[in-house]
């Protein structure tokens, strides 16, 4: 497989690197990994390879947890925003109803605006945050508007006026909701994020209510805050709690009805409790009950089939406490995941030699396991943007007691790779032949093996001290803990013991992770940032504040340059063995602020090197990156599963198939598995 440097800059949010897996067995030409491109996106399709090969009881299961998956997709789409599901049903009622020229002007860029909804959930970029601009007039809208026939968006007896005088402010004025999620050091940031996990509440009054919630002596404290929106009505602050019979109960009741029916066809007793403990968490919203799933989810090694399903990351909420729906339903890949097992058995070892101080190191690491699977459905806040690598649960002590299971999803790497072939982005972006030669040769394994120690190791390692709140590097929590991941995987990159346990073929290897680390962090990233903007999504300051601190202190012994050539900006290494000093030297104090959760330790490290752009270097790679033609952001569009049925029935077969088109698809999903009202 040729390396794709595409799919390192260019991927999702968990997107380190990419992971290397076994190919798909069905590499004939005619599967197109290329479905459209549009904006700043490009579509691309995944194979499930392996599928057929399952029992009709797996396929069967993962039918049912696959329905269960497609039917959280409305609350993603109000959870990103509180207008986000009227927009959409709107504008998807004016696309389906229109009746005009199709090539005219304002229906195309209406059209690219309804597919950027479709791929952000929502009205603001999926990835930098900001409020989508629309290319289309109000005035076009309002009279598509005027033509509907049906008109129940969101209240009985609601006008065409009053929809469009609701909505397009937040569609059209730069200054409503300007931003999903704002981390701007000093201002509010509930009060200045359009996301919908709070109404009516400040900054101020969110922090009050949740550390009187919050009791410090507790060793296993629930997850704050995790499952529901906090509304202040009346005077009253209060939490509105996603559940049956609660906040998104319309949604919520499908998921848990494909569930209970995936629980009767589990592959076998452990796994048949995750799935009934998963259905009562949604029954009662219990924080203690979520607890208690996750540590079923984690001890669940055996069964061949897997799932996320539920509030599960937090990166949507300013305050990272609020988590967005998502799930994702796959299956092992036996093949690949010998690797990461080799990694995960040597975890110790491993924990033991970083150059982490002593005091904040784990003594003893517990269940890190790890695997390679393979996605057979995206969903919610994985779709059509993905991960490519998972690492759950998220609570911090029952990552410490039960350990966390550590995932790369193999053939959605894949897809990356195979779509990005020949792109010319190396050629560009690369200094010289040296470097591209490393890229070619190792480039692949390398940038799969990092992916691996991010998620097997990285996450795990380390341990808070006792009584550090483990929020208490509130906004800048989430860099931290990337950039500790990343760390940890780039100082072993380097380390003999990789080539001892045959992972890495030779002593060179590893360079060619930190050549195209270093490059992304301090140039090529650059190409999802919109002109002007700084960066804001936590992945990213991650890999910024590493590869900018890397270069600051390597600077006076020439380790890293920034050279020019041809009037273009390259980034050269000249001393691989120092960068990796560095790299262990920022290590340990990374983890020293996360142990001890120095907060104003982690913001000067974030605000100094992780948050602001060389506008000159930006305009520049962005200018280069053009040239190139490619999209600087990827989705996926789903496989379909067809179950048919006997007289009685029963599932007698599950098929997939590949044909289905983007709009279709969106189109079929807001159709199909639309519960919730337009405002919740
Ligand atoms: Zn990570």
């Amino acid at each position: 497989m040729r390396k794709s440097l595409l799919a390192m800059v260019i991927g999702s949010t968990l997107l380190s690197a990419c992971s290397e897996t076994k190919s798909p067995q069905n590499t004939a030409t005619d599967f197109s990994y290329t479905v459209e491109q549009f904006a700043d996106l490009q579509i691309l399709r995944y194979q499930v390879p392996g599928f057929e090969d399952l029992s009709l009881k797996q396929k069967e299961l993962i039918y049912y947890l696959s329905e269960a998956a497609l039917w959280g997709r409305d609350i993603l789409f109000d959870q990103n925003g509180k207008y986000n599901l009227l927009i959409r049903k709107t504008l998807e009622a004016v696309y389906q109803n229109y009746q005009g020229d199709k090539k005219a002007p304002e229906f195309l860029k209406m059209e690219e605006y309804l597919k950027r909804v479709w791929f952000s959930s929502g009205i603001h970029h999926h990835y930098g945050m900001d409020k989508i601009t629309p290319g289309f007039s109000p005035e076009f809208l309002k009279t598509e508007i005027g033509n509907l026939e049906n008109l129940l968006f969101y209240k009985e007896g609601q006008t065409a006026e009053e929809l469009c005088e609701l909505i397009f402010p937040v569609i059209f004025d730069p200054k409503v909701m300007p931003k999903r999620v704002n981390q701007a050091d000093g201002e509010d940031l509930i009060l200045t994020s359009a996301c919908n996990y709070y109404q009516g509440v400040t900054q101020k009054e969110a922090e009050a209510f949740y550390a009187k919630m919050k009791d410090a002596s507790d060793e296993t404290p629930i997850s704050y805050g995790l499952n529901s929106r906090l509304v202040k009505e009346h005077n009253t602050v209060e939490e509105k709690v996603w559940k049956v019979d609660g906040l998104y109960t319309e949604a919520i009741e499908n998921v848990v009805y494909w569930l209970k029916k995936a629980e009767a066809v589990a592959e076998n007793e452990t796994q048949k409790a995750v799935i009934s403990k998963l259905v009562e968490f949604y029954n009662t919203g219990d924080l203690k009950t979520f607890d208690e799933y996750a540590i079923l989810w984690v001890k669940d090694l055996d069964s061949r089939i897997d799932f996320v399903n539920g509030f599960t990351e937090t990166y949507g909420d300013p305050l990272g406490m609020k988590a967005s729906w998502e799930s994702l339903v796959n299956f092992k890949d036996m093949e690949a995941t010998r690797r990461t097992e080799l990694i995960s058995n040597n975890a110790q070892w491993f924990e033991d030699h970083s150059p982490v101080d002593k005091q904040f190191k784990k003594e003893e690491v517990k269940g890190v396991s790890a695997k390679v699977i393979t996605a057979a459905i995206l969903a919610g806040d994985l779709y059509p943007a993905t991960a490519i690598g998972i690492n759950l649960p998220n609570s911090n002590w029952i990552r410490g007691q039960h350990g966390s299971k550590s995932v790369t999803i193999g053939n959605i790497t894949d897809a990356y790779n195979k779509a990005a072939h020949g792109n010319g982005f190396n050629e560009e972006f690369v200094y010289s032949d040296v470097e591209r030669a490393l890229i070619e040769k190792y480039g692949d394994l390398t940038g799969n093996l990092h992916t691996d120690l991010h998620e097997c190791l990285g996450h795990g390692s380390g341990k808070l001290m006792p009584g550090v709140d483990p929020d208490s590097l509130k906004a800048y929590g989430a860099t931290i803990e990337e950039a500790r991941a990343d760390l940890f995987g780039l100082y072993y990159m380097a380390d003999p013991k990789l080539v001892e346990l045959t992972l890495l073929p030779d002593a060179e290897a590893y360079k060619a992770e930190y050549c195209t680390y270093l490059m992304n962090g301090l140039m090529t990233q650059l190409v999802r940032i919109e002109p002007g903007n700084n960066i804001e999504e936590s992945h990213m300051r991650n890999r910024q504040l590493i590869a900018r601190w890397v270069y600051e202190k390597g600077k006076a012994d020439n380790a890293v340059e920034m050279v020019r050539k041809d009037e273009k900006t390259y980034v050269v290494i000249n001393d691989y063995e120092k960068v990796r000093t560095l790299i262990g030297q920022l290590l340990a104090e990374i983890q020293r602020i996360k142990s001890t959760g120095d907060f104003n330790a982690a913001r000067e490290l974030v605000e100094g090197y992780a948050v602001k752009v060389d506008p000159q270097l930006h305009k520049e790679v962005l200018s280069r990156y053009k040239k190139l033609n490619l999209s600087p952001y990827k989705g996926f569009v789903n496989p379909v599963y067809k179950a048919s049925y006997d007289d009685e029935g029963n599932v007698i077969d599950v098929t997939v198939s590949y044909e289905e088109g983007y709009k279709e698809q969106m189109l079929r999903y807001s159709k199909e598995y639309s519960a919730l009202p337009s405002l919740n």
